[in-house]
């Protein structure tokens, strides 16, 4: 099948001596949202962003096989992507003194991916200081919706009023209410796939095709219906019927790609900032775009104190460059943004801009992952192949802990990401015993009948656990590096037991028998969800941003991505950065038309 594509808007040509309505820092989820939300309604925007705009069809390759790669997929010598071990057994910067050329984080799988080696950083260029932390970092245009997992989540009150419900932690200063026609937006521009089930803790979302559930999925769907739990197909970000309003993205054809390693959609069914948000905002003539910018600074009115706008570094020639704008957006992602407010010391704002309440670095949350189940469906072995992984993802099992309940060991919950059924490579033939044909049968007569799944939990948003700036340590621009002071707490051990036990008990229900159990903690930062370096609040004492994620101390400075969370909650993040983007970049348009930012 031959998809017709259409190219990439023709790039305006950037004018530095002028002073643009408003510069974004960084094009992925957020700053795509506030660049699309800003141009249609009239703003002349700048963004800068730090990575590459790559070719990227050409990148990911998604119908590539895997032998008719030279190293079936893998990185070409010379790379290296970090293992669990060498994250938990040595200390940040963690390729230092490495003899490999280049130094990856763990995503692209052992022996690296050649499909996202331009994607992410080389962390030789990008060091970071302190405890450990699996930081993955993507810098291109798009940033990490070019390779993100699709699985695209609302929150509800138990996360917005989490402390109202549970005593711990912070309300965050709006409700569900505020946020759900801003989820419907999004929805909406965008595309998501799955299925209502009417939970008041995982709201539901305008929903497009859901994708099919396996046989074995099935199963556990029905006897999780029995325990009052509910397996849900994935809520994938995928326009699974098509988009008549965007001319860059196609619908799904369930190729299965998907599945194959973190390397995203060719024909851009799974969103990606570029092309849901970026190229239409392009098409309104005011959007100019600057790659190989590296902001390193907030610029400050002498006399005001407000924002004036962005000083950058090119990131080939490693010239500076300053930005003029009238208002200020960062959305370089949860620790870039930070890092970036840090950075911007004047004599107005000594501690870094926006940050007269020290809060900047702080309340750093995330989820935590790492446990997991695997089941062997055994009627399901030796019954002949499907086509299970032509889909975007498996299932969901949403929170079921802590709603009507009290865990004794811990506060908040979790979730399971899963899927069951054929897949491109039959995971259990490492573990089966024998050779030849025998072997074969075997391997075949199992492939389909596995099923797995892992936990995803909040983490504790603590004002202990932080990021500030290295004193001594630089990146190969010479900018100063994060430092990280971050650990799990005994409540993420407890609901990490706690998913083991969980997921064992619902397997066994199913009448799926328990082929193998994990009960390892991943290292901090694994489910790539860093949320809360700048929480919203209504005191601006104990908060960095006001509920339209508005800088308390500088009115036209916002900070629009998942720095603002003020809690994790266990659901993935993105579709709630991308509500919380669109809403405050509507309340920006409003200040800025009537001059009041
Ligand atoms: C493999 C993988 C799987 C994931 N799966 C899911 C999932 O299933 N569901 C989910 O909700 N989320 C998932 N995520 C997380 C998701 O990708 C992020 O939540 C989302 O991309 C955050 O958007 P952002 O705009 O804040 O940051 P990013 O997408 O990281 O974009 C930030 C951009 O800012 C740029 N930038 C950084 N610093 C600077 C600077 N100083 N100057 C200029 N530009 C800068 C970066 O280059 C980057 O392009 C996944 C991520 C990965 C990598
Ligand atoms: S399954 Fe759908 S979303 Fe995934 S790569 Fe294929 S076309 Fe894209």
């Amino acid at each position: 099948m031959t998809l017709l594509r259409v190219p990439p808007p023709l790039e305006q040509d950037v004018d530095l001596s002028k002073t643009y309505d408003a510069v974004i820092v960084g094009s992925g989820a957020a700053g795509g949202m506030a660049a699309h939300v800003l141009t249609s309604r009239g703003l002349r925007v700048l963004m800068l962003e730090a990575g590459k705009k790559l070719p990227i069809e050409q990148e990911l390759r998604s119908m590539q096989w895997p032998y008719d790669h030279p190293r079936r997929g893998d990185a070409p010598p010379g790379y290296h992507s970090l293992s669990f071990n060498e994250y938990n057994i040595r200390t940040p910067p963690y390729a230092k003194g490495s003899t490999f050329k280049h130094v990856m984080s763990y995503v692209g799988g052992w022996g690296g991916s050649d499909y996202v080696k331009n994607i992410l950083v080389d962390e030789k260029d990008h060091p970071y200081t302190g405890t450990k932390y699996a930081w993955v970092r993507a810098r291109a245009l798009g940033g990490k919706t070019n390779i993100w997992g699709r699985l695209a989540l609302r929150l509800s009150d138990y996360d917005f009023k989490a402390k109202t419900h549970d005593g711990y932690g912070d309300d965050w200063p709006i409700s569900y209410a505020d946020l759900q026609p801003y989820y419907d937006k999004v929805d909406l521009y965008l595309g998501i796939s799955g299925v209502k089930e009417n939970l008041p803790h995982l709201p539901d979302s305008l929903f497009q095709r859901p994708n099919k559930l396996t046989l074995g999925e099935v199963r556990m769907r029905e006897s999780l219906k029995k325990m009052g739990r509910v397996l849900t197909p994935y809520r994938a970000g995928v326009t699974t019927d098509g988009l008549k309003h965007n001319r860059y993205r196609s619908k799904c054809y369930g190729r299965g790609a998907c599945d194959r390693r973190p390397g995203g959609c060719d024909i851009h069914a799974a969103f990606d900032s570029p092309t849901g948000l970026i190229y239409p905002a392009m098409d309104t003539g005011h959007l100019t775009i600057r790659t190989n910018s590296i902001a390193h600074e907030v610029l400050v009115d002498r006399n005001t104190g407000k924002a004036r706008g962005i000083a950058f570094i090119d990131s080939a020639t490693h010239k500076s460059y300053e930005a003029k704008a009238k208002v200020v957006i960062l959305a370089a992602s949860t620790l870039e943004s930070a890092r970036l407010l840090l950075l911007s010391r004047s004599p107005q704002h000594p501690n870094g801009i926006g940050n007269s309440s020290g809060h900047v670095g702080h309340n750093f949350c995330e989820h935590v992952m790492g446990p997991g189940v695997t089941g062997l469906v055994k009627d399901l072995v030796g019954k002949p192949p499907t086509l299970d992984d032509g889909r975007p993802g498996g299932f969901y099992i949403p929170r079921f802990r802590n709603l009507q309940d009290r865990q004794p060991g811990f506060v908040r919950g979790y979730g399971f990401e899963g899927s069951g059924g054929f897949s491109i490579f039959p995971g259990n033939a490492m573990g089966t015993p024998g050779f030849g044909a025998q072997f074969k049968k075997e391997v075949r007569d199992h492939a389909g009948a596995f099923i797995g799944m892992g936990g995803f939990g909040e983490v504790l948003a603590r004002y202990e656990n932080y990021v500030d700036l290295d004193p001594d340590a630089k990146d190969a621009w010479g900018i100063p590096t994060l430092r990280f002071h971050y650990q799990f707490g005994d409540n993420e051990r407890k609901m990490c037991e706690d998913m083991v036990v969980a997921g064992r008990e619902m397997f066994e229900a199913a009448g799926i028998e328990v082929v193998g159990t994990d009960d390892k903690m991943l290292t901090e930062g694994w489910s790539i969800h860093e949320l809360g370096t700048a929480r919203m609040g209504s005191d601006p004492k104990t908060s960095v941003l006001n509920q339209f994620q508005q800088s308390h101390d500088v009115k036209n400075l916002f900070v629009v991505d998942g720095s603002s969370h003020v809690s994790a909650s266990c659901q993935n993040p993105t579709w709630t950065i991308m509500a919380l983007a669109w809403r405050s970049c509507e309340y920006l348009a409003d200040g800025f038309r009537k001059g009041t930012l």
